[in-house]
């Protein structure tokens, strides 16, 4: 058996390692640096807790959470591993004491905040005890872009560069977007590390889009078919929590209310009701569900589209902790894109940070609002779309999604969407969406008239086209990537590079579109 097998059975108790964790293992131990991405409970810890065991210096690790550096501290400490940490809940003495022995040799693994690592005591520590690696928990708090930013860990680098000799540095996060992952590579500094995104997938959750033109009738037809389900239901905002919770109620439902507008005895109560099976649903902002370990929630159903996928796949991913079957659902609507679009307009800068990186970050939240967009209207299966946005590999069949199991056709839409992109790049952006599905169907408004659109070849072109139909057309060339809307006032379309290279050379385009009220399974076959 070789040593890390050994090393994760004796002292960590573990039969064997879950994905992930040994390529990330090896790679710190080879002393190239590393980035591991996975959900949260997927096993993080080990992947430097093991090397730091193997390698002959000390292990710094730096952490922005004192329970979870305490809980962990001890855990090892009973392993019988010598490991201490360093933060603002010890004394100053302690902390002294700490520094010494640290000095002395005493420590294989140092935990600190971030705050700490450039002070006079910590940075001596560097220069009498060989640290070989630094590894970095919570690695997202150091980009500017993400909910938890941490000014404190811009000085991790700077750390680095004080220590006689470069170690390998590891760094792990359960955040995965793109630009969240490029930040810790660049601003950590990282040299070609190992990148490694796992563990996202939740087989036993099934994914459903519907875009419903009653919301609330077919939530409650999901609620009569599955009487004996308890859930929760996310809507946007306070207003429609109220006005959800209030028609289940007179409906009959055991339904409760939670957001943050309530006071908290209220909420308490409320909550108590979900988690003891008092009420079956509960009704809530995304202000319901941080720290809520109820394993028998068998559905989560957005009421609204969330403003972008990180946020639906945690709420989302509140259903089915117990391994066992539920569903999550979303409710979608153009409304909810508009609603969303305001709240980041309007929404509350960050006081830290400039009115130029208020803007961008505005700009980035729209980017993340289009890609749930997408989610909501692609045809494809929803768990490859989600597991791609988590930088996995993902096959493109899961076969428990509604996009793999609702009764599509094929429609060929190549010629169609020569006549879009046509007319768009004609027109040279002037039009938002709905304006060209107009035009296209030949819809004689006000707009159509006015912009002169009546006169064109393309006018009422697609015709025979339900406005659906065209609709989707747009959504698609939007999400392949054909077409973009611009960030002006309103939103109008243009196309791409590869839309003009589209336009140019067109190649097959295959529109999968829902069978017009064909009996699509209501209830998979294979769940
Ligand atoms: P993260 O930091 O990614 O949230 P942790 O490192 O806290 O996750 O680990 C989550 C849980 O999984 C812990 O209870 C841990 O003991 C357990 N665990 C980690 N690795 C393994 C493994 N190889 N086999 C079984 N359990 C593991
Ligand atoms: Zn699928």
């Amino acid at each position: 058996m070789d040593q890390r097998q050994q090393l994760l059975q004796e002292i960590f108790g573990y039969p064997q390692f879950r994905p992930g964790q040994e390529p990330l293992i090896d790679s710190l131990l080879s002393g190239r640096d590393a980035v591991g991405i996975m959900p949260t409970g997927a096993g993080k810890s080990i992947c430097y807790q093991l090397p730091a065991l193997l390698l002959p210096g000390i292990t710094v690790v730096v952490s922005p959470l004192i329970s979870l550096m305490k809980d962990q501290v001890s855990a090892l400490v009973q392993a019988g591993v010598r490991a201490a940490y360093i933060n603002s809940s010890l004394t100053e003495s302690q902390c002294r004491k700490a520094m010494e022995n640290a000095r002395g040799g005493m420590y294989k693994i140092i935990y600190v905040a971030p705050e700490r690592l450039l002070t006079p005591g910590f940075l001596a520590l560097g220069q009498f005890q060989a640290i070989n690696m630094v590894c970095v928990d919570e690695a997202h708090c150091v980009s500017q872009w993400g909910q938890d930013f941490r000014p404190s860990y811009l000085d991790i680098p700077k750390y680095l560069d004080t220590l006689p000799a470069r170690p390998v540095v590891g760094a792990f996060t359960a955040t995965a977007t793109e630009e969240v992952r490029g930040d810790i590579v660049e601003l950590l500094g990282l040299r070609e590390p190992e990148i490694l995104v796992t563990g996202f997938d939740r087989p036993n959750l099934y994914f459903e889009v519907q875009a419903p033109g009653d919301k609330y009738a077919a939530l409650k037809e999901y609620l009569f078919s599955h009487p004996d389900r308890s859930g929760i239901v996310y809507c946007l905002t306070r207003k429609t929590v109220e006005e959800v919770t209030a028609r289940l109620c007179a409906d009959g439902f055991a339904a409760a209310r939670y957001h943050a507008g309530l006071d908290p005895a209220e909420r308490r109560d409320n909550q108590d009701d979900f988690l003891y099976d008092r009420a079956r649903i509960m009704v809530a902002t995304n202000a319901f569900g941080m720290g809520i370990d109820k394993s028998n929630v068998s559905f989560v159903i957005h009421y609204n589209m969330p403003k972008n996928i990180e946020s639906y796949y945690q709420e989302a991913g509140r259903a089915g902790r117990d391994g066992e079957a539920a569903d999550c659902i979303l409710l979608y609507s153009g409304r909810d894109v508009i609603t969303n679009q305001f709240l980041i307009d309007h929404g509350e800068g960050k006081a830290e940070l400039t009115e130029e990186q208020q803007l961008q970050l505005r700009e980035k939240d729209k980017a993340r609002l289009r890609q749930m967009t997408f989610y909501a209207t692609t045809r494809g299966c929803l768990r490859e779309f989600i597991l791609k946005y988590f930088g996995e590999r993902p096959a493109s069949y899961c076969g428990n999604c509604s996009g793999c199991l609702s009764n599509f056709e094929e429609v060929d839409a190549t010629a169609a969407a020569v006549l879009a992109l046509g007319a768009v790049q004609a027109s040279r952006r002037r039009y938002g969406v709905k304006t060209w599905v107009d035009a296209l169907r030949g819809s004689k408004n006000e707009k159509t008239r006015r912009f002169g659109l009546t006169e064109t070849t393309e006018y009422g072109a697609l015709a025979e086209w339900s406005e659906t139909r065209v609709r989707e057309l747009f959504s698609l060339l939007l999400s392949d990537g054909l077409l973009y809307q611009t960030e002006e006032e309103y939103a109008v379309l243009a196309l791409t590079p590869e839309g003009a290279a589209f336009l140019a050379e067109p190649s097959s385009l295959i529109m999968k579109c829902v069978r017009p009220r064909a009996a699509a399974p209501r209830s998979a076959p294979l769940r």
